[in-house]
């Protein structure tokens, strides 16, 4: 794709945090986006009369992207009001940190159930659409946790890490097609997630990321805009933006 102009991207979760970042800078490159929220109506709603007030076009979609159904009807909605499909971005994501002593079962089959089976149940929705498209996109927004590993964490980086499995399996299979499929690993960003954290345990963060900060929305939400707009030779791939925290 040379460019994004009239291409029509999913943003999962995509009302808040990182979410509403990548919503906000593919509509800034003429994407038509359909914002998927699951209780955040307000926020969804929001987003998509800023971007309609700035002469873009957006739509939100309640969907629970954890059960098969509601991510379905996600994928119809946004057919139905756009006419196509071109980028999928899987950001939704919840943490419900525990030590694994603690971690009872509806812990760990929530947290995997929103981070990882919500990838399955979107792109199997969508790949018809994304494979009629010149140059679909699958997107995963996965963690430095998947790949390096987290305390209290079990849950949320098996999830991570099964998305980044998933990401290259994928790829695999569709890349004579044109469709690729990479994910993008952020380290720690600034958002609800994080300030979520401690403040002490969040300053002890910080001082381990060889950056000294916290990254922004924004850096995420560019990387997606690369892989979606210049990556067409780039496939099964994990973009790490985590301020050189993990290498
Ligand atoms: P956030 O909590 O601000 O946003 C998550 C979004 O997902 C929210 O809009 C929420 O409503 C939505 N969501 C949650 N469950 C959903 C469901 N079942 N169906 C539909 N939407 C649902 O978090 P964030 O920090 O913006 O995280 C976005 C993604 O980035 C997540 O997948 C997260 O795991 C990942 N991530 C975040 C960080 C970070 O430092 N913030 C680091 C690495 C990865």
């Amino acid at each position: 794709m040379t460019t994004l102009q009239g291409k029509v991207a999913i943003v999962t979760g995509g009302s808040k945090g990182i979410g509403a970042a990548i919503t906000r800078e593919l509509a800034s490159n003429g994407v038509k986006v359909a914002v998927n929220y699951n209780s955040s109506k307000e926020s969804a709603e929001a987003i998509v009369k800023e971007i309609k007030d700035n002469g873009g076009e957006a739509i939100a979609v309640q969907a629970d992207v954890s059960y098969v159904d509601q991510a379905k009807h996600l994928i119809e909605e946004t057919k139905a009001a756009f006419g196509q499909l071109d980028i999928l971005v899987n950001n939704a994501g919840i943490t419900r940190d525990r030590s694994f002593k603690k971690l009872g079962e509806e812990d760990w089959k929530k947290v995997i159930d929103v981070n990882l089976h919500s990838v399955y149940n979107t792109t199997s929705a969508a790949l018809t659409h994304l494979l009629e498209s010149e140059g679909g996109r699958v997107i995963n927004i996965s963690s430095i946790i998947g790949q390096a590993g987290g305390f209290g964490q079990t849950n949320y980086s098996a999830a991570k890490a099964g998305m980044l499995g998933f990401t290259k399996s994928l790829a695999l299979e569709l890349a004579k097609t044109g469709v690729t499929v990479n994910a993008i690993c952020p380290g720690f960003i600034e958002t609800e997630m994080v300030m979520a954290i401690p403040e002490d345990v969040r300053a002890k963060i910080v001082a381990k990321i060889p950056t000294r900060r916290l990254g922004h929305a924004e850096e995420i939400a560019r990387g997606v805009v690369y892989l979606a707009k210049d990556g067409a030779y780039i496939t099964g791939q994990q973009l790490n933006i985590n301020g050189g925290l993990y290498m």
